[in-house]
C-alpha cells in the first residue's frame, strides 16, 4: 500500500531523512519507534506529501505522489490522519465534527454522512456522545472522536503520529483499543508511538529509526526482544 524508495528529506541544510526504504504492505500494521528528532514525522507526513520529498521516490495507494503531476487531493482523500493533538472544532458537536468533511469533501447528504458518523462513534464507544461539544469530553474521548471522524471519511491507510502522547496516562488505554480494534479489521496502518507494548502486541512489523535512517526492522519479537544493532539496544534500555 505504501512503497518508499530511498527517501531524503531536508529543511535548508539539516538532513533529516537520509535514504529510507520502507513498505507498508495492504493491511499490515507497521509501527515506527525511535528517540526524539530521529525523523519519525517527517516520514509520516511524507506518506502524504504535507512534507515534499527531497529525493527518492514514494507510491502511496498506488499513486506516486512524488510525480508532480499526481492528484494529490482525491489521494488525500483516501488517508486518514492522526496526530497528537486532536484538532477537533470547538464550536461544533461531535456528531458536525463527523459529518463536516463527508458532506463538503464527499458531496454525502446530511442524511448519509450521519449514519457513517453514528456508525464510526458506535466503533470508538462514543455512541452516546454525537450531542457534546469537545471541550466536555476528556482528552481519550477527544482523540477517539479524531479517530471516528477518520474513519468517517473511508480511509483506506490511517497515519497515526503519536496519538496517545498527549495523553493523561489512563485514557491512553481506551485509545489504543480503538486502534488494536482497527488493526484487527485489516486497516493498513502506519504508527509512529512510544507505546511499546502496543507496538509488540499489535504491530505486523517494527521499525527502529535513528538519525534519519531506518536502523533496524522486523518482528515486534526480534527488534524489541532481541534486537541486532547496538543503537536500538540502548534506545531501547532507556525507554522499556
Ligand atoms: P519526536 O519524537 O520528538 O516527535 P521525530 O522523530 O518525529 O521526533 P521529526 O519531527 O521528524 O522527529 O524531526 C526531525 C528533525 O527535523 C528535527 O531535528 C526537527 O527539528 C527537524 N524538523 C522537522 N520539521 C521541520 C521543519 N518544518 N523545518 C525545519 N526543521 C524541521
Ligand atoms: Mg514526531
Amino acid at each position: 500500500a505504501v512503497v518508499i524508495e530511498d527517501l531524503h528529506k531536508s529543511f535548508g541544510p539539516l538532513e533529516v531523512l537520509t535514504g529510507i526504504d520502507l513498505t507498508v504492505t495492504s493491511g499490515e500494521v507497521v509501527c515506527v519507534i525511535g528517540p526524539s528528532g530521529s525523523g519519525k514525522s517527517t516520514l509520516l507526513r511524507c506518506v502524504n506529501l504535507l512534507e515534499s520529498p527531497t529525493r527518492g521516490r514514494i507510491h502511496t495507494l498506488g499513486v506516486e505522489i512524488t510525480d508532480p503531476d499526481c492528484e494529490l487531493d482525491a489521494l488525500r482523500r483516501r488517508i486518514g490522519m492522526v496526530f497528537q493533538q486532536f484538532n477537533l472544532f470547538g464550536h461544533l458537536t461531535v456528531l458536525d465534527n463527523l459529518t463536516i468533511a463527508q458532506r463538503r469533501v464527499l458531496r454525502r447528504t446530511r442524511a448519509e454522512a450521519e449514519r457513517i458518523a453514528r456508525e464510526n462513534l458506535d466503533r470508538v464507544g462514543l455512541g452516546d456522545k454525537a450531542g457534546a461539544y469537545p471541550a466536555h469530553l476528556s482528552g481519550g474521548q477527544q482523540q477517539r472522536v479524531a479517530i471516528a471522524r477518520s474513519l468517517s471519511m473511508g480511509p483506506e491507510l490511517m497515519l497515526f503520529d503519536e496519538p496517545t502522547s498527549a495523553l493523561d496516562p489512563e485514557l491512553v488505554g481506551d485509545v489504543l483499543t480503538v486502534m488494536r480494534d482497527l488493526a484487527t479489521e485489516g486497516m493498513t496502518m502506519l504508527v509512529v508511538t512510544h507505546e511499546m507494548a502496543f507496538a509488540r502486541d499489535v504491530a505486523d512489523r517494527v521499525v527502529f529509526m535513528d538519525g534519519g535512517v531506518i536502523v533496524e526492522q522486523g518482528a515486534p519479537a526480534a527488534v524489541l526482544g532481541d534486537p541486532t544493532e547496538e543503537r536500538t539496544r540502548t534506545f531501547l534500555r532507556r525507554v522499556l
